[in-house]
């Protein structure tokens, strides 16, 4: 090839490169034990349906040139608003029979963050995290303090907190609370292993390299005295730097034990692990040797995208750079 060709062919390709900028997102709707025929084919359809309407609706912000924060949080706002998944309406209920909702939201190249717990009337706890990052000096608010918070943001939407209920989140207290009841009370942490999780979260890549990720969650079915778990604490739920964006969905004190979502993306940077490596080890390795169960979803600033989980099934989707999408329920199933 001559010289002048060259230059010409390497400029086409440098532009090339420069004007297609990478975006991906991906989605998670809880890891968990969901056997197969507890879904029926209807059932199966909404939730594929559901996961795709999160998965379009952050993809419009991403495709306009919108920010991956405002990306994780309009997919996540889908998931909440869905009675399918244990967010927001639909949320799982505590001990006394209520809702206590957590969520936190991270921007990587500001290590911006913010975080709710034990939230009990606001519509939309993503939208209560966001607004905790960006008009309150403080990272993280629990309990009545995030609801005055809230009261001081006319623009969050607040219902009752007999709003988030469902009949089939009731159906689980009671068997749970029937199951507590049949036992001594002398037995360990271990014989209560959770069976389904169902909390939601979403990592982006937006055009201008940034990564967010955010989760959000009603926690554990009848959790009691104000339990917290992973999703609202930044670093085992949640974590996004510049180069890395995770959010975890499992047994969230071994979550919160082994910083999982802090734990993949430090890996990524300190040992240059690939997304999947690090992912994979922390999820799969460290987490179960620790005795907990769960998944994550993880991104990295190429659109690498990893989904470990060991839980027999985890509701998830992607859009890669390449604009190639799925969603997908259990572990061999084709994605859709
Ligand atoms: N990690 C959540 C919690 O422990 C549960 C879930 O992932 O569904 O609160």
């Amino acid at each position: 090839m001559r010289f002048p060709v060259l230059i010409v062919t390497m400029l086409a390709a440098m532009s090339a490169t420069a004007a297609e900028p990478k975006t991906a997102l991906v989605i998670h709707g809880g890891a968990g034990f969901v056997p197969k025929d507890a879904l029926s084919e209807e059932d199966r359809r909404d939730v594929h349906a559901t996961l795709n309407r999160a998965l379009d609706a952050g993809n419009r912000i991403l495709q306009d040139g919108g920010t991956s924060l405002d990306a994780v949080e309009a997919a996540v706002l889908v998931l909440e608003e869905s009675p399918r998944f244990n967010a927001g309406k639909g949320a799982v209920f505590n001990a006394k029979g209520g809702h206590e909702l957590d969520a936190s939201i991270m921007e990587g190249h500001t290590r911006r963050a913010g975080a709710v717990a034990g939230v009990t009337t606001v519509r939309s706890p993503i939208r209560l995290a966001r607004a905790v990052m960006e008009h309150s000096p403080h990272v993280m608010l629990a309990g009545d303090g995030a609801e005055a918070f809230a009261d001081t943001r006319p623009e969050l939407e607040r219902v009752p907190n007999t709003w988030f209920d469902t009949d089939h989140r009731k159906r689980a207290l009671e068997k749970a609370q029937r199951e507590e009841a049949s036992k001594s009370g002398a037995r360990p942490l271990e014989d209560d292993a959770p069976k389904y999780f169902g909390t939601v979260g979403a990592v982006a890549l937006d055009k201008h390299g940034h990564i967010a990720a955010a989760t959000s969650t009603g926690g554990m079915t009848n959790k009691k005295w104000g339990r917290v778990g992973d999703a609202p604490i930044i670093g085992a739920g949640t974590w996004a730097d510049d180069r890395c964006g995770v959010s975890g969905t499992g047994w969230g004190e071994f979550y919160i034990r082994s910083a999982v979502a802090h734990d993949i993306c430090a890996r990524v940077a300190y040992r240059g692990d690939s997304l999947q490596a690090a992912a994979e080890e922390v999820v799969n390795k460290i987490v179960p040797a620790m005795g907990g169960d769960g998944g994550a979803i993880a991104l990295d600033r190429d659109g690498n995208i990893a989904m470990p989980f060991n839980s027999g099934s985890m509701f998830r989707g992607w859009i890669r750079p390449d604009g190639t999408r799925g969603t997908g329920i259990h572990e061999d199933e084709p994605a859709r």
